[in-house]
């Protein structure tokens, strides 16, 4: 009866697989004709100063409206595209886009955006990305490029990342640690890769009240940070008591609901004016 139920579990867990290998290849098609079709778009959402909550910048998220499947998250599709190799063209059109919207905005204000780590394979990337900054007019130290963790661990790939990061930091750009505290091997990275800001992950700022482990983590990289001479960002600050402790432990910047959701380009003028500790470093 264990072994029965074994083996259809087992057969369960093959047509769930199968499934998703489906959705996938799916997608993988659908997506290539995603831009053309103009299903895609951008949201923004503000970061904020964490002493003044002034706005100091905004981060692009990528967002897909499949005309059968509805909206699809970054995190199913994303890696779809990296797979499949149109990462590099999603990413160069999420650049232009995002310049776009970030060239009327408040000049103080940062425009972030995330990477993958499949577009520093693309030669020139870096410069490429940065030239397309500057044919719209907007600053290059106004730009902060996000990656995770996971991006810099192949090691073939790691003279290239670190390549591109100099390229851009060398344009004035920043270089931000993304989800920090949930890929691998973080603390090796940190003292590898020549980060300007961490941005603690939102599943320990989701449980800072309720476990007393990640508040000490919190707090801890927060001091981190400090001690590195990098700026700390908490994501995903959702109420009052969690940007207390943030505030009260020193931690730099805020971003969350608490502040705003992702939403459409917030647009020149209707952009709040930027605190007057101005760019996010
Ligand atoms: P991320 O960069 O770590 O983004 C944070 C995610 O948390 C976003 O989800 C955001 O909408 C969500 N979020 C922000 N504030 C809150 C909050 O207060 N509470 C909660 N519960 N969630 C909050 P989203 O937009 O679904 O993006 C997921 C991930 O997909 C991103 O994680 C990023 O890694 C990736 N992604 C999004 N856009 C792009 C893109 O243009 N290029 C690349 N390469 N990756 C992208
Ligand atoms: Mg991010
Ligand atoms: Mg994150
Ligand atoms: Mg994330």
């Amino acid at each position: 009866r264990a072994k029965a139920d074994g083996r259809n579990r087992a057969r369960l867990f093959d047509a769930a697989l199968r499934e998703r290998e489906r959705l996938r290849v799916r997608l993988a098609r659908d997506l290539e004709l995603a831009i053309a079709w103009r299903q895609l778009h951008l949201v923004f959402q503000p970061i904020a100063n964490a002493a003044t909550l002034g706005i100091i910048g905004y981060e692009a998220f990528l967002r897909w409206e499949h005309p059968d499947l509805g909206d699809i998250a970054p995190d199913l599709f994303i890696p779809v595209a990296e797979r499949s190799g149109l990462i590099e063209e999603i990413g160069l059109w999420v650049a232009d886009q995002a310049f776009a919207a970030a060239a009327e905005w408040d000049e103080c204000l940062s425009l972030s955006l995330n990477l993958s780590s499949v577009q520093f394979r693309a030669p020139g990337f870096a410069e490429a990305v940065l030239s397309r900054a500057r044919l719209h007019g907007v600053a290059t130290s106004r730009l902060e490029f996000e990656v995770t963790e996971n991006a810099m661990l192949v090691g073939v790939q790691r003279h290239e990342v670190l390549e591109a990061f100099r390229v851009l930091q060398a344009a004035g750009a920043r270089i931000v640690m993304d989800d920090f505290g949930t890929g691998h091997s973080t603390l090796s990275n940190l003292k590898d890769f020549n980060f300007d800001k961490l941005k603690i992950d939102r599943s320990f700022i989701a449980e800072l009240h309720d476990h007393e482990s990640s508040a000490l983590i919190v707090k801890t990289t927060i001091a981190l940070g400090k001690s590195l001479g990098i700026k700390v960002v908490a994501e995903g600050v959702e109420t009052p008591a969690q940007l207390a402790e943030l505030k009260l432990w020193g931690c730099d910047q805020i971003q969350g609901y608490l502040i705003g959701r992702p939403a459409a380009n917030p647009g020149r003028g209707a952009a709040p004016r930027a605190s007057g500790l101005s760019l996010a470093r």
